[in-house]
């Protein structure tokens, strides 16, 4: 399989005509190729996006573009399944975690769909003499670059809600994971979204991510993926004055006190660590757990970790393999030395004796008292690794969970209601979530954190204020 990039309602091949390999990553097997996007790719995309800016999209209606979503939303809908598989192959991703990605594609684009048409300017009283209003409207062309831990979410959260906006959108995917959104590219092109509305450019980071987020003509950069290179982005966004929204992931705390719902916390605990193999920006990578029930739950959580299999995406296990060998290295390099540290492994999961053995496995690893400032407590590892870590006082839990340079989201877990309400005012999150972790998705939830974890909000509302731009009006006229 060849895949070309998407660009003005057609597929192109790479200007120099170079080719990537996709590695699936259940068998460390090559199965498909990629165009190699360079600066002129990137250009012709921007350019194609720019004339569609300027064509009949930006004069549709709100009420029209929520049909046309909408359409997309069942268009895709019907594509689920395909979507799901090629994702699962493409990523190594379970096959019941990928179909629930699909689902919520799906569901990203519906919201923005019926909130569209939602999305008001405001009057402000000046007096008899003066009417203003403010009016929210598009940006303009918006850059996307989309890491490869949820291809199809991460798109359906910004690129639905920057179409609903009335934007046009280049999107420049993960190298290790593209083939799902060219599909769905041709599937929006199917269900009547204009040619150049949409354009995707796939290739290398450092060359067609760089490209993109150093091009001249673009409004605005929503960038997922890590720190340092969100950091690239944003120094690249500020040469030319384009606003971004960076999601750079975190190291977020699962609190769980001593009057907590064990039963209800178990299985969310685990999973919050499980899914995707850790290779989540939201994972709940450390259970922060009272003294007093320490003992009890690191036990029930190392007989729930053992209980964990690891395998080939197809076989739909508790765990796929990790993306490719590069973060197989990075997470193996988090787990040496721990005996010279003094850190426990409490317990760990098993590999699937089918499992290829090309792929890139890691199983879940749950580690005990792990001291706040080792890196394994303080880092965004992105695999199924499992921190746990005592303390007292609610005091001491918060100042703990806090205690990193990130900020994305917090869990807690606990019976009491005015501890509910303290905690989730103290804890330093983009989201906190009490006796539930993720609220099923969330699409309707603003997401993003603070420090370490970026900058701007997405998701919910709050995504379209981010990718309009308002403008107020001023009119004076006779008072009667
Ligand atoms: P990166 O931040 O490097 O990659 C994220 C996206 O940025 C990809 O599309 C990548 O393309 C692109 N990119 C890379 N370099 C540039 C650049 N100079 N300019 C513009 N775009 C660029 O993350 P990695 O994939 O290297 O993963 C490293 C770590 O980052 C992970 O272990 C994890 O900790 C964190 N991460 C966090 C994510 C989150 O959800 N918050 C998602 C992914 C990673 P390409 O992949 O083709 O190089």
């Amino acid at each position: 399989m060849e895949c070309r990039n998407w660009i003005d309602g057609q597929q192109l091949g790479a200007e120099g005509g170079g080719l990537l390999p996709v590695i699936d990553p259940s068998t460390g097997e090559t199965f498909a190729r990629l165009a190699q996007s360079s600066e002129v790719d990137i250009d012709w995309a921007v350019q194609a996006a720019r004339r569609a800016s300027q064509g009949p999209w930006s004069r549709l209606s709100a009420a029209q573009r929520s049909q046309l979503l909408l359409r997309c939303a069942r268009t895709l809908a019907d594509a689920r399944e395909e979507l799901a598989r090629l994702e699962s192959r493409d990523t190594g991703k379970p096959l019941r975690q990928a179909q629930s990605d699909a689902a919520a594609i799906v569901r990203y684009f519906e919201f923005y769909a019926g909130a569209v048409d939602k999305l008001h300017g405001q009057t402000i009283p000046l007096g008899w003499e003066m009417t203003a209003f403010t009016l929210r409207e598009p940006l303009g062309v918006t850059a996307h670059i989309i890491p490869w831990n949820y291809p199809l979410q991460i798109f359906g959260r910004s690129v639905a809600a920057s179409l609903a906006a009335g934007n046009t959108c280049v999107v420049k995917p993960a190298e290790d994971a593209s083939l799902s959104l060219l599909r769905v590219a041709e599937l929006l092109h199917e269900a009547g979204l204009p040619a150049g509305v949409l354009n995707i450019c796939t290739g290398l980071g450092k060359e067609a991510g760089q490209a993109l987020a150093a091009h001249t003509d673009i409004n605005h950069i929503s960038f997922t993926g890590s720190p340092d290179t969100g950091r690239q982005v944003a120094l690249q966004a500020a040469q030319n004055f384009v606003p971004v929204t960076l999601e750079l992931g975190g190291k977020s705390p699962q609190i769980v006190f001593s009057d907590a719902d064990l039963d209800a916390a178990l299985p969310v605990v685990v999973n919050a660590i499980v899914q995707n193999a850790g290779q989540t920006c939201s994972a709940g990578s450390r259970v922060l757990i009272q003294r007093a029930i320490y003992g009890d739950f690191t036990e029930r959580l190392a007989e729930a970790f053992k209980a964990l299999l690891t395998g080939a995406a197809s076989d739909n296990l508790d765990c796929g393999p990790l993306i490719s060998a590069q973060q197989q290295a990075r997470v193996r390099s988090y787990l040496e030395n721990l005996d010279q540290d003094g850190i426990v492994v409490l317990a760990k999961g098993k590999l699937d004796s089918k499992a290829p053995a090309g792929g890139f496995y890691q199983v879940p690893v749950l580690l005990d008292h792990v001291p706040v400032n080792h890196r394994l407590a303080q880092e965004e590892i992105f695999g199924p690794v499992l921190v746990a870590q005592p303390f007292g006082t609610e005091q001491e839990a918060i100042d703990m969970a806090n205690g990193t340079p990130y900020s994305l989201v917090a869990g807690v877990w606990t019976r009491d209601g005015a501890r509910q309400v303290r905690m989730a005012r103290q804890l330093r999150a983009g989201q906190v979530f009490v006796n539930n972790y993720g609220a099923a998705g969330g699409v309707e939830l603003p997401f993003g954190g603070t420090g370490q974890s970026g900058i701007g909000r997405e998701k919910g509302f709050e995504a379209l204020y981010a990718l309009t731009s308002l403008k107020t009006v001023a009119l004076r006229h006779a008072a009667s």
